[in-house]
């Protein structure tokens, strides 16, 4: 058999370059690792007492393609609680993680050509899904911005972009890879070009309840029929595992993004089904005792990079820090990475593929050992490369 036989979408797109570093590092049996987004925190016991009654009770059928009632019109309390959306159930799709509500999402709002902006830095997987569906990723950089988007730069790209009709824009708030939070008026700004413009807006929300300080807001506010949220329980309720997410959206159109879902896997299973109905229900404190955990250990990164003198973009949410490798030490985000790991068995994600080659991302979903070992480390390599 011939791989130029194979669908050429999948073969010409790389494997995700975050999978292969860490897999690459994890060689190490003494790597300490800060690599990835997933949450340190164990499933808070009533959820996972909720999963074995399901399983008990032989909660074991095909759950509706949509998900179950009860999770939806959990999710549709909860979520409104929390952020205000205005959806009812059957507005809401369950989805295997956020990362498949994403999927059916672009399958579904866009047409081959269509082009769809992704400020950049941004979380690796949109320009992919962009790519598998034959469509144009137009990245766009917003550093010089504190990594916040803004109306004038989706302008320019229409006008930079006179071939592609721009039909979407993803934005994550809180940022991965960033931890940038936009504010109300932030978001507010956008609304005009984006409505003038009839650009959907894919929302990936699913960092919403870890922000220090600051609220959360959602564009589907402003922008209720142009706007796909994507959240789920993977980081507030630390069920990354578990793969359990929600696609929010319009009638008319949450309801074609239901058949790409169900075309593509049917649904979560029922246990978890069942499980995310009591995470939904007794579980709206649950994220706030992790995000005290986030919010100290950032504090310590911020202040531990401060004084080597690193610079990284502020962060006010997700579990993330965006630094700065030092223009002295001359070397790219993955050559920097790789030797850290060699040297000092530590492991951080490259920024280039979030669109930075001179950037680390530090997870602190991390204990705080391990986060002093990177410190640690850091300092003993800048020390080495003659920047301290
Ligand atoms: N969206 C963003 C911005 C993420 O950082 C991640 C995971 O790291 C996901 C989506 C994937 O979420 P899930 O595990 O629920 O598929």
């Amino acid at each position: 058999m011939e791989i130029n036989q194979l669908n050429p979408d999948i073969v010409s797109v790389a494997p995700s370059a975050l999978r292969v570093f860490d897999h690459e590092i994890s060689a190490d049996p003494d790597i300490v690792k800060l690599t990835l987004g997933e949450p340190d925190f164990n499933v808070p016991e009533h959820i996972k007492q909720a999963a074995i009654a399901s399983i008990n009770a032989d909660q074991s059928h095909y759950p509706y393609y949509w998900g179950i009632q009860e999770l939806r019109d959990a999710a549709s309390t909860y979520y409104r609680e929390k952020f205000g959306y205005q959806y009812t159930a059957d507005q809401i799709v369950c989805t295997v993680g956020a990362t498949e509500g994403l999927s059916a999402t672009f399958k579904t709002l866009f047409q081959p050509g269509d082009g769809v902006l992704i400020p950049m830095p941004a979380y690796p997987v949109y320009k992919a899904m962009a790519l598998v569906n034959h469509l144009k990723p137009i990245m766009i950089d917003t550093t010089a911005n504190g990594c916040v988007l803004k109306p004038q730069q989706v302008t320019d790209a229409i006008k930079a972009n006179p071939d592609v009709t721009i039909r979407g824009v993803v934005i994550t708030d809180p940022s991965n890879p960033t931890g940038v939070v936009y504010s109300e008026d932030q978001l507010a700004a956008l609304v005009p070009v984006l409505r003038d413009n009839k650009i959907w807006v894919i929302s990936d929300e699913i960092y919403g309840e870890l922000t220090y300080g600051v609220q959360h807001y959602s564009l589907s506010r402003w922008l209720p029929d142009q706007t796909i949220i994507i959240n789920g329980l993977s980081k507030s309720h630390a069920m990354t595992g578990w793969r359990i997410g929600f696609a929010f959206g319009p009638t008319g159109v949450i309801d074609q993004i239901a058949k790409a879902h169900q075309f593509q896997v049917t649904t979560p299973t029922s246990i978890v089904q069942y499980a995310a109905v009591e995470a939904l229900t007794h579980g709206q404190n649950d994220a706030a005792a992790m995000r005290k955990v986030y919010e100290k250990r950032c504090d310590y990164l911020k202040q531990e990079l401060t004084k080597l003198g690193v610079t990284y973009v502020e962060p006010q949410g997700a579990f993330y820090i965006f630094m700065k490798i030092p223009e002295q030490c001359q070397l790219d985000s993955f050559a920097f990475a790789r030797q850290l790991a060699k040297d000092y068995h530590v492991g951080l994600m490259p920024g280039a593929p979030f669109g930075d080659p001179q950037a680390l991302r530090i997870s602190y979903a991390s204990s705080n050992e391990n986060l002093h070992a990177a410190v640690d480390a850091l300092t003993k390599e800048l020390t080495k490369l003659g920047v301290l």
